[in-house]
């Protein structure tokens, strides 16, 4: 058992630190919200009335907050008053340069931490299946690894402070891409008067199968279920999708890669969101693309 602090329980997080608890770990749990925090004492953790309260005599802290000026903001909190050799695993999603920056700073502080953005939406968060992309010393994920593997069924170790943020920008960015992509597959088959499932059984053996066709299948009735089979709610919001393309535009300017298609991704999906379509799944971009 290790005793835990949990700061931001929203959507993820809530999930993610009941299953720490289930887990037999002392969870002391902070989030602005009460609502979340009432759903976290509910799940078994111990709520705190700040981020600074939570993370008194805790071995580990863990953060799931929504972007990088969030975490900067309890980082800046917090580190002074840690105690030496506190593990900071920071699980959302941000830029690599404040993971790296907010990293260099728990270090200087005595701190050891971890990025650990996830792969998997809300539903593996709460049945403990996500997938963790871990940046930091091989000491450092090897004590993160024992607790990750708590909420998750794969932990992986990218290397240094940050290359778990760049992976999953990285993955994210070809997985937009690729969702436009299958989409406009399938819109342009149906217009050669193929028939959607048809066009599935033949593609998904053949080379332009991929994940977001043959497991996230954005036509409704073809493939396993997904949300396009229920309206397109639930699943991975596009805003959220637009959020990690824009990283990865913001990394890729940072760095001069080249990323053509990311950028076109990004810019269909913020049409698809500006027409208030941010709240759908990503996959419902097949209905503008459709017209
Ligand atoms: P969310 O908005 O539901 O939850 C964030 C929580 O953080 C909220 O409850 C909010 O009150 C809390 N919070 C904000 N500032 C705080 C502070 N200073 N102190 C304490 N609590 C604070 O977001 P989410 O969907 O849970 O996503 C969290 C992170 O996970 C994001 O970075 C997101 O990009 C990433 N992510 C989300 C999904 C998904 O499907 N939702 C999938 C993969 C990764």
């Amino acid at each position: 058992m290790t005793r835990i602090a949990f700061i931001g329980l929203g959507n993820m997080g809530g999930g993610m630190a009941a299953n720490l608890a289930k887990a037999g770990h002392d969870v002391r749990a902070f989030d602005l919200s009460p609502e979340a925090l009432a759903r976290a004492k509910a799940a078994g953790c111990l709520p705190a009335a700040s981020a600074t309260e939570a993370a008194d005599g805790a071995e580990a802290i863990v953060t799931m907050l929504p972007a990088g000026t969030h975490v900067e903001a309890v980082y800046a909190d917090l580190l002074p008053t840690l105690a030496p050799a506190t593990l900071l695993i920071d699980c959302s999603t941000i830029d690599v340069a404040t993971a790296k920056r907010v990293a260099e700073s728990a270090h200087t502080h005595g701190a050891t931490a971890v990025d650990a953005p996830v792969s998997g939406g809300i539903g593996a968060a709460n049945a403990g299946t996500l997938t963790f992309m871990v940046g930091g010393s091989d000491a450092a994920f090897e004590r993160a690894e024992r607790i990750l593997s708590d909420m998750g069924r794969a932990v992986i170790h990218a290397g240094a402070n940050g290359t778990g943020q760049a992976a999953k920008i990285a993955n994210n960015m070809l997985l937009g891409a690729t969702m436009v992509a299958t989409c406009e597959a399938f819109l342009l088959a149906e217009k050669l008067g193929l028939d959607a499932q048809t066009f599935y059984d033949i593609s998904s053996v053949a080379s332009g199968q991929s994940w977001s066709m043959t497991s996230y299948c954005p036509v409704p009735g073809v493939g396993p279920d997904t949300p396009a089979d229920h309206d397109y709610q639930g699943g991975f919001a596009t805003m959220l999708m637009l959020k990690d393309l824009k990283l990865a535009a913001a990394a890729a300017a940072d760095t001069g890669a080249d990323t053509p298609m990311g950028a076109k991704a990004a810019e269909l999906y913020q049409r698809f969101a500006d027409a208030g379509q941010g709240g759908l799944d990503f996959s419902g971009i097949i209905k503008m693309l459709r017209g």
